[in-house]
């Protein structure tokens, strides 16, 4: 049963979550909706263990589609970070505020990343592009994240000042433009840098939440030193350009980890 541990974690994670919320808020919805993701997310997790080659895709479409389709453009809810910042500044703990809190500012204690990995409805797309492994080095463009970060918060600041009515109905816009910009500049950049994955590395604004509190994830890849041969494979396969052979925290590019596994899965020896 041990190696079933981290999908146990998880949905038990995720089902206090959904049990607390439905009760504190006494809304039904936060227990379906954060039972399906945890069951979602669970259910990758074991089928990994289970070596099932396609278990994250399985993950990543089935929270993916449900959070961009179902709670994005059918309940009219800005899930973007443009959206949290609204939530935010009208005082409502609703949406885009419980959905950052629990995905990408307090679950990344535990998870890390796993939010990139598994749930993310433009990565879910941007993974579908021939560049899984970049095929050029990484770039020092981590800058820009900064302002695309900055954009998005005076974006939302300049509404409330200019005191901007049906707030509501520009935030839905927000969240169709916003997505449409995101797929069209990560799949230009992924084509661009052959790097599937550089708009997570270069642009994505939600990392500056995520990379900080990653740093102290407790689930994280590690290496047993007493097994590794140093044949370097781990690293060639890495999406991210982690080196998840040194264990420290501190660790090359440690905390843009997915948890992709795509490390573990290519170790020869088991060593990660
Ligand atoms: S870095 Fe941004 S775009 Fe990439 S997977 Fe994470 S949240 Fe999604
Ligand atoms: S693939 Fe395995 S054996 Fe090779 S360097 Fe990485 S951890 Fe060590
Ligand atoms: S290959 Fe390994 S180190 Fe790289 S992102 Fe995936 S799980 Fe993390």
């Amino acid at each position: 049963m041990r190696k079933y541990a981290v999908p146990l974690i998880m949905l038990i994670v995720f089902e206090t979550v959904a049990v607390v919320l439905w009760q504190t808020k006494d809304n039904l919805f936060y227990l379906f909706n954060f039972s399906y993701i945890g069951i979602s997310i669970s259910l990758g997790a074991f089928l990994f263990i289970r070596k099932y080659q396609y278990a994250r895709r399985i993950v990543q479409l089935l929270v993916g589609l449900y959070m961009m389709i179902y709670l994005g453009l059918i309940r009219g809810e800005n899930m973007q970070i443009e959206g949290f910042w609204y939530y935010l500044f009208t005082g409502v703990f609703e949406a885009a505020t419980i959905h950052y809190a629990v995905a990408k500012i307090f679950g990344p204690l535990i998870f890390g990343r796993g939010w990139c990995g598994y749930a993310c409805w433009t990565a879910m797309v941007l993974d579908f592009l021939p560049y899984k492994v970049p095929e050029q080095p990484r770039r020092q463009l981590g800058w820009i994240r900064y302002i695309t970060f900055a954009a998005a918060l005076i974006f939302v600041a300049a509404l409330f000042l200019a005191h901007v009515g049906n707030m509501e109905r520009i935030m839905f816009r927000a969240f169709i433009i916003g997505n449409i910009l995101y797929y069209a500049s990560g799949i230009i950049l992924a084509y661009a840098f052959k790097d599937n994955r550089a708009f997570c590395k270069y642009l994505c604004p939600v990392t500056v939440f995520l990379k900080p509190m990653s740093y102290y994830s407790l689930i994280r890849v590690k290496c047993d030193k007493e097994k590794c041969i140093s044949c370097g494979k781990c690293r060639r396969v890495c999406p991210m350009n982690v080196d998840m052979t040194d264990n420290s925290r501190k660790r090359e590019n440690g905390t843009e980890c997915i948890l992709c596994m795509e490390c573990v899965k290519n170790c020869p020896k088991g060593a990660l």
